[in-house]
């Protein structure tokens, strides 16, 4: 058996729901339909992510529940990606039956032990074989990409502080230094780089 799973977006929105009804038990199902669950390519600090609306900051109300598209790409072990979708539906579930943010308290604790996830959010991915393969491509297609960057067209010193701005193209700062100041108070200069 694969210890891995490679998802479409339509298939892992349904392990999440899965996760949901497992834990009817504790949550009822009350909410299960309206939460909307969205898979985001943009997201590369975290992986999962209970979105709520804050009111008299306080969460009120629950946006949707956000995962990061490489939870689905196997690189990942499914182990881990269940854990991390298990700590957020618990976040969202407790949170829609107490009406009660529980951050990563006791409460939400106890349920992510019993629900067999980690509380703290610390889930320790580790990368599978494809998952390495996948890294290396990344790294690759990146260490192309900074081969590209442009260097800044225009250097924009300061006289004060000689901290430098930099600039790729034209713009106010760099046809009108004298209407700016750097941030010490002192006035710019434009050196145009060849
Ligand atoms: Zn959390
Ligand atoms: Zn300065």
């Amino acid at each position: 058996m694969k210890n891995y799973v490679v998802f479409n977006e339509a298939d892992f929105k349904k392990r999440v729901e899965i996760c949901i009804s497992l834990l009817e038990v504790d949550f009822g199902l009350c909410n299960m339909d309206k939460v909307k669950i969205d898979i985001s390519n943009r997201m590369t600090r975290g992986f999962g992510y209970w979105m709520y609306k804050v009111r008299d900051r306080e969460a009120y109300k629950t946006i949707k529940l956000q995962f990061s598209s490489r939870l689905l790409d196997g690189r990942f072990y499914i182990k881990n990606v269940d854990e991390i979708i298990l700590h957020e539906v618990i976040h969202y579930l407790l949170f829609e039956k107490t009406r009660i943010n529980h951050h990563h308290d006791k409460v939400f604790h106890k349920y992510c032990e019993k629900y067999g996830t980690n509380g703290n959010g610390e889930i320790d991915c580790k990368l599978t074989e494809l998952g390495e393969k996948i890294k290396k491509q990344e790294q690759e297609k990146r260490s192309e990409k900074s081969n590209h960057i442009r260097e800044p067209k225009y250097n924009i010193i300061c006289e004060e502080c000689g901290h430098t701005y930099t600039r790729t193209r034209k713009c106010k700062l760099v046809d009108h230094p004298n209407n700016f100041k750097c941030f010490c108070g002192g006035s710019l200069y434009v050196v145009k780089n060849n």
